[in-house]
């Protein structure tokens, strides 16, 4: 169905994205925008509620080409306003910054969804990104018990005060599951990010139904959220409380 169209005649940029799935429509992945998403294949990182696990690994052959993307996107033209690069980890791929030069080139904004798990490479993509969700493991000493990896906070704290010092629009989101997330945590990760200047957030209560963790199952959130939600709004201009 793709094959006569030969984007490398229109677009001169060696993007070598493994791309594990293509989302053609949403409205809510990049706000107030109607946009595609590219669930980019691989991450350096095993948070135990990860939903897309098949995505982990960077060896899988990705399921989509970066030709069949661009022929997507030639006739999606005048109808999605938006790209956005989400995963596993995009910014893990070197050709990344290619690919969202292609898609800018062809007129659409370009979106991103990150954990920041490599500041050097972040630092690469802000200048090509219009708007950035930004995934907020936790503070930044708890990251790694979610993670499973040394040094992830760091890098996942290092990455946000970079989005927050580029200009880029952008949200901070966290994926909150009741057995690795109490309310006084949650509450004091909001009052840093708001201290920061961050200014929408969302809480996304992670999916039980298909995590990377087996032993993780559903926790019941506790009571007393009831009377942090109301806090939360008031710390933030924009807060959402999300199903992840
Ligand atoms: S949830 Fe964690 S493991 Fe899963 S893709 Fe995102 S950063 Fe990687």
């Amino acid at each position: 169905m793709f094959s006569l169209y030969n984007p490398a005649d229109e677009f001169p940029h060696d993007c070598s994205l493994r791309i594990g799935g293509l989302l053609p429509m949403t409205t809510i992945d990049y706000p107030n925008h109607l946009a595609c998403v590219l669930f980019c294949q691989g991450c350096a990182w095993r948070c135990r509620y990860c939903h897309n696990p098949e995505l982990i690994s960077p060896q899988a052959t990705g399921s989509i080409s970066w030709s069949e993307v661009l022929a997507f996107l030639r006739k999606r033209r005048g109808l999605l306003e938006a790209v956005v690069f989400s995963g596993g980890e995009a910014t893990l791929q070197p050709g990344l910054p290619d690919a969202m030069s292609a898609v800018r080139e062809m007129g659409f904004k370009v979106g991103l969804h990150s954990a920041g798990i490599k500041p050097t490479a972040m630092r690469r993509v802000l200048p090509l990104c219009d708007w950035v969700g930004f995934d907020v493991k936790a503070l930044e000493e708890d990251v790694a018990l979610i993670t499973g990896v040394n040094g992830s906070g760091r890098a996942n704290w290092q990455s946000l005060e970079m989005l927050l010092g580029s200009g880029v629009d952008f949200e901070c989101r966290t994926t909150v599951h009741w057995q690795l997330f109490d309310c006084q945590r949650l509450e004091r990760l909001a009052e840093r990010l708001a201290a920061l200047g961050v200014q929408r957030f969302a809480i996304q209560l992670a999916r039980p139904a298909k995590m990377l963790d087996k032993q993780l199952g559903s926790a019941v959130m506790p009571d007393e959220a009831a009377e942090l939600w109301p806090y939360l709004q008031q710390l933030f201009d924009h807060f959402e409380l999300r199903d992840a």
